[in-house]
């Protein structure tokens, strides 16, 4: 083999997948350990019900997944849901508040007192935050403690974390960067919508409006089902093959799995940060940490019939201090068409996260009970539901916590010094499909070219909630 890649979800894919386009002599092969491919991705349909196992969509705002889409065909398929068209809400107060969708406006309303926008304005004038700090350390720091609940929000929507553990160094490295080079994250932002206005002048561009959700007509299980079925099964993908050893060997690595003995001049982890650590325990002995902290949800999906209704939106959020058993829930049958049979609503409630993993271990009936208790209260729902069913995933999200900074910082030196060795996958730079797809093209792409492939400068995200 040319190369061998670990791990079949959709960072794995994603290689296999470029590789395949950009360089169609390459031999290689990827090995999964299940006996699907997809990793965190999983849909369930029943009883005329879609809901999603792990992950509800990605942002239509990312270059290379939109290109993976088109050059899949996927783009005639998906289904999108605009940001500009669906609001969020997050549970402040025991009440759903409307949340505007750009920082700008969400400082605008009234969300927050006066003084506490004046607060907000004071962070032009704080010095940047040194060390490592945590997401709720850093914002107090530069905007007070009045927008924590909203940031709270953010990081319960994404991380199903604890924004006292998160450091912004490793889950906004781009606004840290921003702070840091600019002195203030607003003279930054300033700084960028005018060299926007610069370049859109220049091209003629229009400026882009917000971004939309995108999903598929079976669910998000449809991507890594279309990219694993243009795979040649037992030659270029290994179906239940999970590998338990790597080795370096002369001019490249040798791999030992449940089904045999593989090499190959290139060696991809396409894991989970906790998965590749364990694999590479036995080539580094530098390692600065042997695991990191996962935070795992479930999801309680809803189905309700006539009478009851949801808001005219995605979904809303609740933070810490709420006190509620929901981390939120995503109104589905709002977003995408037949998530629903005709005439009832979807919801999905997600429940556990870092904070809460002693709620991971209820029972279904618990959860459902516990679920309907805290949902009845915000949400117009009347009678009983007429579908509940609860979704484990098997999958934790990586917590980018201390020490996290290092440990990328170790993940690059390990590649500078191995070459042909790539580590990429859930957590390493990101924990988002578009991260994914993002890293695992230019993966792909380095190996075509024979090169190593080095951490881009963090990109500044948008906050959507
Ligand atoms: C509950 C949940 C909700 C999420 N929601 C969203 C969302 O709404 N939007 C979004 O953008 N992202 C979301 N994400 C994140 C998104 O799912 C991940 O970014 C993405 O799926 C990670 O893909 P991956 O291929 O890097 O890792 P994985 O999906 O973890 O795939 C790794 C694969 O490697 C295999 N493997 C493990 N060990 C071995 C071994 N020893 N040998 C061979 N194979 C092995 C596994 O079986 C797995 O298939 C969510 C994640 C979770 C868990």
């Amino acid at each position: 083999m040319d190369t061998l890649i670990i791990g079949g979800g959709i960072s794995g894919l994603t290689v296999a997948h470029k590789l395949r386009r950009l360089c169609p002599k390459h031999q290689f092969c990827l090995l999964e350990k299940s006996n699907r491919a997809g990793g965190a991705i999983w849909s369930h349909a029943e009883n005329g019900y879609l809901s999603e196992n792990g992950p509800h969509g990605f942002l239509d705002n990312c270059e290379e997944s939109s290109l993976l889409l088109e050059e899949t065909g996927l783009d005639k398929e998906c289904l999108k849901a605009s940001l500009s068209k669906f609001v969020r809400f997050v549970c402040i107060g025991g009440t759903l508040r409307c949340i505007p969708q750009s920082p700008p406006k969400i400082i605008m309303a009234p969300l927050i007192s006066p003084l506490a926008k004046l607060r907000v304005a004071g962070e032009f004038f704080k010095k940047p935050l040194l060390g490592e700090p945590t997401v709720a350390q850093w914002v107090e720091h530069r905007f007070g403690s009045a927008l924590l609940p909203f940031v709270d929000a953010v990081f319960t929507g994404t991380y199903a974390g604890d924004l006292n553990r998160l450091v912004i160094d490793g889950v906004m490295p781009g606004i840290r960067h921003m702070e840091l080079a600019h002195g203030s994250v607003i003279r930054g932002l300033l700084a960028k919508i005018k060299e926007g206005q610069r370049n859109r002048k220049k091209t003629g561009q229009a400026k882009k409006g917000l971004p939309a959700m995108t999903n598929f007509p079976d669910g998000m299980k449809r991507l890594p089902e279309k990219l694993a079925a243009s795979l040649q099964q037992g030659l270029e993908i290994q179906l239940g093959c999970g590998v338990t050893t790597i080795r370096k060997i002369t001019n490249g690595w040798e791999v030992e799995s449940d089904t045999g003995h593989y090499q190959a001049a290139n060696l991809v982890l396409a894991l989970s940060i906790n998965t590749s650590l364990a694999l590479l325990q036995n080539i580094s002995q530098t390692m600065p940490q042997t695991s990191i902290p996962e935070a795992k949800i479930v999801t309680i999906a809803l189905g309700f019939g006539p009478g009851s209704s949801l808001p005219p939106g995605f979904g809303y959020l609740a933070p810490e201090q709420e006190g509620r058993f929901c981390l939120g829930a995503l109104f589905s049958s709002n977003m995408f068409p037949a998530r629903a049979p005709q005439g009832h609503i979807l919801l999905e409630t997600l429940v556990g996260g870092r904070r809460h993993p002693e709620r991971l271990d209820l029972d279904d009936a618990t959860l459902i009970r516990l679920a309907l208790d805290d949902l009845r209260p915000l949400l117009p729902l009347h009678g009983e539901p007429t579908y509940a069913r609860v979704l484990r995933a098997s999958s934790g999200i990586p917590q980018l916590e201390a020490g996290y900074p290092a440990l990328l910082n170790w993940r690059d030196q390990m590649m500078r010094e191995n070459p042909g060795l790539f580590i990429h996958g859930f957590g390493w730079e990101g924990i988002g499909l578009n991260d994914m797809i993002k890293s695992a093209t230019r993966v792909a792409t380095s190996i075509c070219n024979n090169a190593n492939s080095n951490r881009e400068q963090a990109a500044v995200k948008g906050i959507y909630f």
